[in-house]
């Protein structure tokens, strides 16, 4: 079947390079004599028929631009069928020939259940910030939000250095410790705290107190949030080593700001490589990076499958941090 009209959507948690992968499935359709439909707040578009065309003109000036100028929710009713249905029908109402999927993990587990209520081929493109989806090495914004977690853990490396401080840095990730780590080793913090592997508080304050013997009187510690309570845990190694130690939680700036370099050009490629897909009549699959090249997998694979993260890399942090 010969595609004449394709769906775009962005859903679930917001990532810088979202409005780079819009423009680039727009361009590249059109390039191939496509229309495009922009969809709104994520799949609450496709429940409630909420679409606009998307143009080469219409998505001028938003490749730096971060979130998404589509809009996105978190929408409890797509996870019923009836609002599955109901999206099927707006695909089938608008004659939309292939839908891409712009979000994460969440949103995939979302569009796998969507393939069995419509014939619409669906393709995603994974976006988060959080870097959790199975069948690519990158998602389009993870690396801007460790460059965010960088520049703010140097300015507070200055303060934690000239008052002879602990820092605890809490980042993003509730249940995966991606950004803890990358973020963790590439600011050279001391300790690095990840869900995955659960450190004992008493592990904790051995580093620390190693260091302050060596002669290292700061220190950072990069906390993904799933650790659990970082304050107590502030409290605690302040009460144990009788130093001062300091809490910051970094919160949603994590989440927005322009893309880097190179979260758009994770956009371009997979933006590219998912109109092409539709364009090949192939259907149900992800875009993602497998060893550095663009490569996909079905969607079903990257659905229930988890993405294991890079131990080596911790240990490697520990080594670099003493
Ligand atoms: P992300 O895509 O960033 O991981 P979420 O986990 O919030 O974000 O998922 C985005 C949306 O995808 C949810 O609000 C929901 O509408 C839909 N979704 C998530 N899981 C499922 C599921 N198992 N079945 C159907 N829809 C789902």
């Amino acid at each position: 079947m010969k595609l004449r009209n394709i769906g775009v959507v962005t859903s679930g948690g917001d990532a810088p390079g979202m409005n780079a992968a819009i423009r680039a499935i727009t361009r590249v359709a059109h390039s191939k004599r496509m229309t495009v439909l922009g969809f709104e707040r994520g799949w609450e578009g496709l429940m409630t028929g909420t679409f606009r065309p998307l143009t080469p003109r219409s998505v001028g000036g938003i490749l730096g631009l971060g979130g998404t100028v589509l809009h996105t929710a978190r929408s409890p009713n797509f996870e019923t069928i009836e609002g599955r249905r109901k999206a099927a029908r707006t695909l089938a109402s608008n004659k939309v020939d292939g839908l891409v999927v712009i979000g994460g993990d969440g949103s995939f587990r979302g569009a796998c259940e969507l393939v069995r209520e419509t014939d619409t081929p669906i393709v995603g493109i994974p976006a988060s910030i959080d870097n959790d989806v199975f069948g690519t090495d990158e998602t389009i914004g993870f690396d801007t939000a460790v460059n965010t977690i960088v520049a703010e853990i140097d300015k507070i490396r200055d303060t934690a250095i000239s008052h002879e401080r602990v820092f605890i840095i809490e980042v993003m990730g509730r249940r995966r410790g991606f950004l803890a780590l990358s973020a963790g080793i590439t600011a050279g913090a001391e300790v690095i705290l990840i869900p995955e592997l659960k450190l004992k508080n008493d592990e904790i304050i051995g580093t620390l107190e190693k260091n302050r013997a060596k002669g290292k009187k700061s220190g950072i510690i990069v906390a993904a949030e799933g650790v659990g309570d970082t304050r107590e845990l502030a409290e605690k190694i302040e009460k144990q080593t009788k130093s001062e130690v300091r809490l910051s939680v970094l919160g949603y700036a994590q989440r927005g700001g322009s893309p880097t370099a190179r979260s758009r050009l994770l956009a371009c490629l997979f933006g590219n490589d998912a109109v092409e897909l539709l364009s090949e009549g192939q259907e149900d699959r992800m875009v993602g990076l497998q060893s550095g090249r663009v490569a996909t997998i079905s969607l079903e694979d990257s659905c229930n499958n988890e993405k294991a993260l890079d131990l080596t890399l911790l240990k490697l942090s520990n080594v670099l941090a003493t």
